[in-house]
């Protein structure tokens, strides 16, 4: 049997570590998601790999009032070079400092985003930064039993599939495992990351690419990017308004089909921390309302997670806010975004073109040209810090409610 439905898979790839006849392996399908490929003629239909599967099971979750908290490192260099607020690095380095293993994602030498265990802090690097694509998580499950059950700290993070994975597959909790997912936005396939790379990227500087970052604060918290090195020395750096694949990412062309209709998309968490970054956050004192070098929210989802966060507060500069501003910031709390009106004959185009992404980039995500009214609003987004607070919960707060809606950002 196939786990679940093409349109409910995610990748995560554990159904392919639970045949006891070796049915199932990981592969991808044409757009290049991962997904497990069947031996009908091996499978004896005993229905293990439906019952690890996040497409299909959730094992319920612990009931607990949720906290939510802004939170940025201290670490001005951490802060820096992290997606958000830096709040990944000092969670994950409180656990190696005490002998535990942190699972996270790392570009591997192919540019391969892959779930990997890191035990030294020199290491954490390698995991710092969202990778907006989909990570190969399928071998990292029954290592981390392993782990568990020797005994040794574990501290998981992942999209929040993938946490359901690995709790469907442990089947019982254990003391020693804490998990970390952020609000997804959704993944894009690595097979169309490559494409990019290849041929968009690359050809630009008829060089080849040697690694490969996102959201690097450009201009700041509000205007980062990719940033992408190329073996002659040079440096490709495009934000949101001009790279074609972020534009692909955050306009909803390019996800996992699973991702428009996602089961994850609320407040039923599975894992017991659960961060993002915390746009329209304003702080009450003056010296912190400059918050372009980046903000996390952190939501506490259990008592566990609530523990562990507290172990590294004194690390960082924090403030409880309500569960309703957490929300009201993340539209991935509460629906899953509505794929673009153009993404099959995205897809299609992409496919004929023979999967040459540099071809149709501008045809589908031309630069986006910021209105007069999108200028001023940048103008104001990076000068809010100097309004009185109230003046700019009253912004943020029409922001939000003239964005409610809008799905096709
Ligand atoms: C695919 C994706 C979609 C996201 N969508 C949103 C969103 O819609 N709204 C929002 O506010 N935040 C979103 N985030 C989270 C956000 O980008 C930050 O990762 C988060 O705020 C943590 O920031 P940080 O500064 O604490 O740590 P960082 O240093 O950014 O921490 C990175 C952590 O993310 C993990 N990670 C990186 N890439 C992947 C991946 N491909 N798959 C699984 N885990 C990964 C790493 O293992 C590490 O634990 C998304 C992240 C990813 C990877
Ligand atoms: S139903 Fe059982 S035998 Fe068939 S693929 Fe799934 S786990 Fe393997
Ligand atoms: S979601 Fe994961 S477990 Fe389910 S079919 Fe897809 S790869 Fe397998
Ligand atoms: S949007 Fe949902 S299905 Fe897609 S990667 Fe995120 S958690 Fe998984």
């Amino acid at each position: 049997m196939i786990p679940c439905d093409r349109e409910d898979c995610c990748g995560c790839g554990v159904c392919s570590n639970v045949c006891a006849f070796g049915a199932i392996e990981m592969a991808t399908d044409e757009r290049g998601f991962y997904v497990p490929r069947v031996d009908m003629d091996k499978c004896r239909n005993c229905g293990r790999c439906s019952k690890v599967c996040p497409g299909c099971s959730t094992r319920p979750v612990e009931e607990y009032e949720k906290k939510v908290y802004a939170v940025w490192t201290r670490n001005d260099a951490i802060r820096k070079t992290s997606t958000s607020g830096g709040l990944f690095w000092e969670l994950a380095s409180s656990i190696v400092n005490q002998g535990g293993e942190v699972w996270g994602v790392a570009f591997d030498e192919t540019l391969t985003p892959r779930h990997v265990c890191v035990h030294d802090a020199t290491e954490l690097k390698r995991l710092q930064g969202s990778k907006y694509l989909q990570s190969y998580a399928a071998d990292c499950y029954p290592a981390i039993k392993e782990a568990l059950t020797a005994g040794r700290q574990v501290f998981f993070t992942g999209t929040p599939c993938q946490c359901s994975a690995l709790r469907n597959y442990l089947g019982k909790d254990y003391d020693n495992l804490v998990m970390m997912d952020f609000v997804c936005h959704g993944t894009p396939s690595l097979e169309l990351f490559q494409s990019y790379l290849r041929t968009y990227v690359s050809p630009k500087y008829n060089s080849d690419v040697v690694s490969a970052k996102f959201r690097v604060k450009l201009t700041g918290w509000s205007g980062s990017g990719n940033e992408i090195q190329l073996a002659d020395g040079s440096t490709y750096q495009a934000d949101f308004f001009h790279d074609p694949y972020l534009i692909a990412f955050t306009r909803n062309y390019s996800l996992n089909d699973a991702c428009y209709h996602c089961r994850y998309a609320n407040l039923n968490r599975v894992a017991d921390l659960t961060v993002s970054d915390y746009w329209g956050y304003v702080s009450r004192k003056f010296k912190y309302r400059n918050t372009n070098r980046g903000i996390s929210m952190a939501m506490v989802n259990t008592e566990r997670g609530e523990r562990f966060l507290a172990g590294v507060l004194p690390n960082c500069v924090y403030t409880t806010t309500s569960l309703r501003e957490g929300v009201e910031g993340n539209p991935c709390l509460s629906r899953s975004f509505k794929p673009a009106k153009k993404r099959d004959e995205f897809w299609a185009a992409y496919l004929e073109s023979g999967k040459n992404f540099g071809a149709i980039a501008a045809r589908f995500f031309p630069p986006r040209k910021k209105s007069f009214k999108g200028k001023i609003s940048v103008w104001i987004n990076a000068h809010m810090w100097l309004l009185p607070g109230f003046g700019q919960r009253l912004f943020y707060a029409l922001k939000r409610r003239a964005k409610q809606g809008s799905v096709d950002r």
